[in-house]
């Protein structure tokens, strides 16, 4: 009997493939997969970390334990019993020869398996030993990160994803852990957790591949190595399908590959629209790697680069100037002579430095994080950290074309202070005879009171980028991260649509650019509503690109102008925005 999970759909399309079970404080352990040859050197890798943690605990329990109480003592012997356990071994060598799946990810596979048969036992004591099994697993892990892991690449065997078609299936993932999943082997993926536009979804979205967030019981619901099929246009995931299921979305799969063929198509051909206005398509990107996506899909430079993805997964150990300025330098030089849009570290929220995950996070971290010391406020608050990046970023832009991007900005004190910094940082480069090029300076709008008092903003900017995604959490007070309260996260809202519309216009009678880089940009359903505002530079991840250039293509700005009139004034601008047909 197949079963149904239903969540929040995050980017298009079908996967279909065999679930791994990842818990989310694993998800950085490598996963690929090996050739034939490479098992049994594999399998010999799982016995020398047996044998490396068998001796460390045997030591232990020879030393510390000795004048240890009782309760270490027999704790050690539960882990060793457990180590040599004949069961748990064949199981791990089993995901390496039947999966071909590297040792550590057969370990964290297994892990995986017999925690949910732990979560699942009546007894409480017996329940508890969960525990004896992750640290055992832990160790275990050290052991094999403190081999050579041999020939085998950290990546996966051109191929191997398409003849094992593997999903992953999480109850989070934090953003952080999101970027390990670049190129990785996983076609798709569902967590429990999550709203359509936390910054996890954001990342999945830029990955392109379908996604399911928010499915609460998912990862409950679905065992290790269970076929799935991810449903990402309607948010559902199918476990276990029937072979009729199978073929119908089969089909679907070799149906939207063929569309995406179609719109490869459009790729060099200019985005304008039928009454002749030009629209600038640009990418959304994360790290510099991104931009050969970007070429690909014909963007026509960077509209938004979020820089805090170079910051995460480093410890605490942020990047230095030079090592920001090679990243910087590689998105100028790749992009040859597009506009570059750098925009300064936005960390905190449902963004962290390090690999936490947003349950984590709501647990352990300020009440509010979304409105704590976050964006441009936290580079605010370290002003030698914000003085390594602008420098950074300056000396980039003798290379090329950038404009430098602020986050959530909102009054202006904030502007002052930052305007001021990048003085600061141009100045002590000319001090030191480095050579820094020229930029336009711009603001994210992604806080309502930022809106409301645009003149300011304009003032001070060269341009504006609207950042959809935080302007409407903002304004709805609806936190983007949290899937209880994701129906209430409504582009759609007439407050929304009004600030989005009043921004646009009042950028334009000041001549001043102004875009879109949130999410709205990328949504073909908001492409007619955003070009009768006015709105000619979209920025969004490169494969949302061609299916909104098809839309510019198609569309006229005076029928928009005339459909679009007076929509943002009604109650429920949606039905009547769809309601009317373009004259
Ligand atoms: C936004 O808020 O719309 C935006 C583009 O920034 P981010 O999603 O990174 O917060
Ligand atoms: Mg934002």
């Amino acid at each position: 009997m197949s079963l149904q999970v239903f969540g929040l759909p995050v980017s298009r399309g079908v996967a279909i493939g065999r679930a791994v079970l990842v818990a989310s404080s694993r998800v950085d352990v490598a996963h690929y997969f090996v050739e034939d040859w490479q098992v049994p050197a594999e399998i010999d890798r799982l016995r020398a970390a047996r044998r490396v943690v068998h001796d460390e605990l045997s030591a232990l329990k020879a030393g510390e334990a000795s004048d240890a109480p009782a309760e270490i003592a027999a704790l050690l012997d539960v882990h060793l019993m457990l180590l040599h356990d004949e069961a748990l071994a064949a199981a791990t060598r089993h995901w390496v020869e039947a999966r071909h799946y590297n040792a550590e990810w057969a370990v964290s596979a297994q892990l995986e398996v017999l925690a949910r048969q732990f979560d699942e036992m009546e007894d409480e004591y017996l329940r508890d030993r969960k525990a004896d099994i992750e640290q055992l697993a832990e160790r275990l892990l050290r052991a094999l990160a403190g081999q050579e892991s041999g020939v085998f690449p950290l990546v996966p065997p051109v191929g191997a994803s398409a003849d094992h078609p593997l999903v992953l299936v999480a109850s989070d993932i934090s953003p952080a852990d999101m970027l390990h999943f670049k190129g990785s082997v996983f076609s798709g993926f569902v967590t429990d957790v999550g709203g359509r536009n936390s910054h996890t979804a954001i990342v999945a979205r830029s990955l392109d591949i379908p996604a399911v967030v928010g499915a609460r019981e998912a990862s409950r619901l679905i065992g290790q190595d269970d076929w799935v099929i991810i449903d990402a246009d309607q948010g559902v995931v199918i476990v276990d399908p029937s072979p009729i299921l199978l073929d119908e979305y089969r089909f679907r799969q070799r149906e939207a590959q063929l569309e995406r063929d179609r719109l490869q198509k459009l790729r060099f051909k200019p985005a304008v629209t039928l009454d002749g206005e030009r629209v600038e398509l640009l990418a959304n990107i994360e790290l510099p790697g991104d931009c050969e996506a970007a070429l690909a899909a014909g963007a026509e430079g960077v509209g938004l680069f979020r820089s805090e993805f170079l910051f995460m997964n480093r410890e605490g150990q942020l990047p230095d100037e030079d090592e920001q300025y090679e990243a910087y330098a590689q998105v100028v030089r790749t992009m040859a002579g597009r506009p570059v849009t750098i925009r300064t570290v936005d960390v905190g929220a449902d963004k962290p430095l390090d690999r936490m995950s947003v349950s984590e996070l709501r647990h352990e971290h300020t009440l509010n994080p979304a409105l704590g010391l976050r964006a441009i406020r936290w580079s605010l608050a370290d002003p030698g950290m914000f003085a390594v990046q602008l420098r950074a970023i300056l000396r980039a832009a003798a290379l090329g074309p950038v404009n430098l991007l602020f986050p959530m900005l909102s009054r202006s004190s904030e502007i002052q202070a930052t305007l001021q910094a990048v003085r600061r940082a141009r100045q002590s480069l000319e001090d030191e005879g480095i050579d820094a090029g020229a930029v336009r300076l711009g603001a994210m709008i992604e806080i309502p009171a930022a809106a409301l008092i645009l003149p300011a903003f304009l003032h001070a900017f060269d341009f504006v980028s609207i950042g959809t995604n935080d302007l409407i959490q903002y304004t709805l007070a609806i936190d983007r991260a949290d899937e209880s309260v994701a129906h209430l996260y409504d582009p759609w809202h007439p407050a929304v649509l009004a600030l989005v519309a009043s921004v646009i216009r009042q950028a334009q009678a000041a001549s001043k650019g102004v875009s879109v880089c949130g999410e709205m940009a990328g949504d073909p359903a908001f492409t007619e509503l955003l070009l009768a505002f006015g709105l000619r530079s979209f920025s969004m991840h490169p494969s949302q690109l061609p299916t909104i250039k098809q839309r510019v293509l198609r569309s006229d700005t005076l029928r928009c102008a005339l459909r679009g009139e007076g929509v943002t004034a009604d109650a429920d601008p949606r039905s009547k925005w769809e309601g009317r047909v373009t004259p």
